[in-house]
């Protein structure tokens, strides 16, 4: 359970971030809902939560902006009192082969997926650091081990966020804070709507299948709590045996 914690996800408007929220919801926690752009899609993921009796409060932030994350992080504590669990989901995607990639199509995927999940650590860890406690879960990909064709700057991010994941795990780790990644294969969002109904795609997946967000959620929920207390620098695919 995670009663009493409050959990701030980013990206929790839509997709995997949503999933996330309502399940940590569900357990009992508070949760920040952080958006980019569709405060309604927010609202309503909030509105939802508070149907388990839970605080639920809707924060703006364009996590690739430093100052945005600072802000948005004092204003959680502001509203609910402390952070005992961060969630870096925010993520976009703008494939396309390497050589013909424009340089704002790298730089936007790197600003939002990788230093966007360092925006956030770096303004809750030391609330963390002073709790000597705290969870970070960084979604990244299966992308981010593997590669992928028309993804150069997209699996760079999320192989960069691997990388992360493991230096903050051991910076923080003295503390009491774990920090871990999960890496989805190809699951059923917005992100991945434009694939359809590929048959190439269904067949490179060795359970055959795409995975739903609320798949995810489960996974989150269990680095969440007390269960994994000793498991951090982790990186869990979640793929369908995609990756393996
Ligand atoms: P999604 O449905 O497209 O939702 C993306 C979320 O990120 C939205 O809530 C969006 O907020 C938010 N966001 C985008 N840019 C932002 C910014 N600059 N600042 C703050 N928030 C921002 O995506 P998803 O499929 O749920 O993916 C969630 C995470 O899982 C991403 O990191 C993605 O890379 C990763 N992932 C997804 C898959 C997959 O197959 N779907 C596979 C592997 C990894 P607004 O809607 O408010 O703009």
């Amino acid at each position: 359970m995670l009663i009493g914690k409050v959990a701030l996800i980013t990206g929790a408007s839509r997709g995997i971030g949503r999933a996330i929220a309502l399940k940590f919801a569900s357990l009992g926690a508070d949760v920040a809902v952080v958006y980019g752009g569709t405060r309604a899609s927010a609202l309503e993921v909030a509105g939802i939560a508070r149907q388990y009796g839970v605080r639920a409060e809707v924060f703006q932030c364009d996590v690739s902006d430093f100052a945005s994350a600072g802000k948005t992080v004092a204003a959680v504590r502001e509203a609910l009192g402390t952070i005992d669990i961060l969630v870096n989901n925010a993520g976009i995607t703008k494939d396309g082969l390497v050589v013909g990639m424009r340089e704002e199509a790298f730089d936007s995927v790197l600003d939002v997926n990788l230093k966007g999940a360092f925006n956030m650590i770096r303004h809750t860890s030391p609330i963390f650091i002073r709790k000597r406690a705290g969870r970070i879960i960084n979604i990244a990909s299966v992308v981010g081990l593997i590669g992928n064709a028309g993804q150069a700057n997209y699996a760079a991010s999320k192989a960069g966020l691997i990388g992360l994941t493991k230096s903050v795990a051991r910076e923080l780790a003295p503390r009491g804070v774990c920090c871990n990644a999960i890496a989805p294969g190809f699951i059923e969002t917005d992100m991945t709507r434009h694939l359809g109904e590929n048959n190439a795609l269904l067949q490179s997946i060795p359970l055959g299948r795409t995975g739903r967000p609320e798949e995810v959620a489960e996974l989150a929920a269990f680095l969440a709590q007390d269960a994994a207390a000793y498991i951090t620098g982790e990186v869990i695919r979640i793929d369908g045996g995609l990756g393996m």
